[in-house]
């Protein structure tokens, strides 16, 4: 007996992508995922890695060899950080001022490293010479923090001070750039990051699936230094960069989500990083006084706020939930929530990569003042 099975073909909403990731893709990034699909070690494939590698060294403003792109979301490039520069007992300072800081410190645990927190009230920078100071009794081997935390829109200032403190100690600084990366000033080099990694889909414009990540001479020395193997396979840095590098087969990457960053990437040259940067700041600054206009607080200090993530506090007139549902319902606009303490206080809206645009802002300030008026 026969049983005919129906397709079942999936139907999407059309969205309008202004959350804190993903990011709306450009129509170009978008085509590029249905380019016919190539073998992971074809020359025509090997050529597009290549090429992928010298735009994300131009991305983060950096002459680091090992720059590439880790298959996985952002988390699988934090880990790729950690697991390869901790060792079993480091000690590791970890800069928490809101989820992902703390994604931080957990990660550094699992690792066997000794996490020391500094941490600022979720919403607030951390002081950079309270980090400077921890840095100086603790002796680190190891200084993790976020640039551009999610949680709160907040930027972390001072990195680059921060990096001197660390080196003076022989410390490896690792920076999380996920949510700044591609839109707000990061440099690598400049600001003396060891290590620096970021996901595809916020700022970067491509879908999530592939990590940007990069290590200096400092990470690699300590990497070559180890005494205990790294624990992962599938994130060993050495292996990876045998793959990227010389293409000793280590997994199978994925084309489309390959196509798609190149394609981002380019843009990112096309439109020329300080434009991008500054594009996204006025973007903000936009937004910022439709925010004003409507009567709305804001939880990041304004010498603290991120131009790619906004965070705005709800009370209970002007309900989170309310307006998310009605924004996503009525309008096809998703923006975040609060997590953590903010959880049903606030919204997150991501202004990211292409989603930065002048006609987004419109639209949903207009949505924001029909829903609150
Ligand atoms: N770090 C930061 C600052 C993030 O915002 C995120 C995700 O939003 C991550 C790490 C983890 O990235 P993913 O969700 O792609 O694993």
């Amino acid at each position: 007996m026969t049983v005919g099975i129906q397709p079942r073909t999936i139907t999407v909403p059309k969205r309008l992508l202004l959350g804190p990731g993903p990011s709306e893709l450009d129509p170009e990034v978008a085509r590029a995922l249905s380019l016919p699909s190539l073998g992971h070690l074809d020359p025509a494939m090997v050529e597009i890695m290549q090429d992928i590698k010298r735009l994300l060294q131009y991305t983060f403003v950096t002459r680091n060899e090992a720059t590439l792109a880790v298959s996985g979301t952002g988390t699988s490039a934090m880990e790729t950080a950690l697991a390869n520069v901790i060792e079993p007992g480091d000690k590791v300072l970890v800069g928490i001022m809101g989820y992902f800081g703390d994604r931080l410190a957990q990660i550094t645990a699992k690792l066997g490293g000794q996490v020391i927190r500094v941490e600022a009230e979720w919403g607030k920078a951390i002081d950079p010479d309270m980090i400077i100071a921890r840095i100086k009794e603790v002796t680190p081997q190891v200084v993790c923090l976020v640039h551009a935390e999610t949680s709160t829109g907040v930027v972390q200032p001072e990195i680059e001070h921060i990096s001197s403190a660390a080196h003076e100690v022989g410390a490896v600084l690792v920076v999380d750039t996920v949510t700044s990366l591609g839109g707000q000033p990061v440099k690598v080099d400049d600001w003396g990051i060891d290590v620096c990694y970021s996901a595809g889909q916020k700022c970067i414009g491509a879908p999530s699936g592939l990590s940007p990540i990069t290590f200096g001479e400092l990470a690699l020395d300590k990497i070559n230094k180890r005494t205990t193997p790294v624990s992962s396979f599938y994130l060993d840095l050495n292996l990876l960069r045998n793959y990227w590098d010389s293409q000793q087969y280590h997994h199978t990457i994925s084309a489309p989500l390959v196509y798609a960053l190149h394609t981002a990437l380019d843009k990112i040259q096309q439109e020329g990083l300080e434009n991008r940067w500054k594009r996204h700041e006025i973007n903000q600054r936009a937004f910022l006084a439709g925010v004003e206009a409507l009567s709305l607080d804001l939880l990041a200090e304004k010498d603290h706020r991120l131009n790619t993530l906004i965070t705005i506090k709800t009370t209970e007139d002007i309900a989170e939930r309310t307006i998310r549902q009605e924004l996503l319902n009525d309008y096809s606009i998703e923006v975040g929530g609060g997590i953590g303490p903010f959880q049903g206080k606030l919204l997150r809206i991501g202004l990211m990569g292409y989603g930065s645009r002048r006609e987004f802002i419109i639209q949903l300030l207009a949505a924001l003042e029909s829903i609150l008026r």
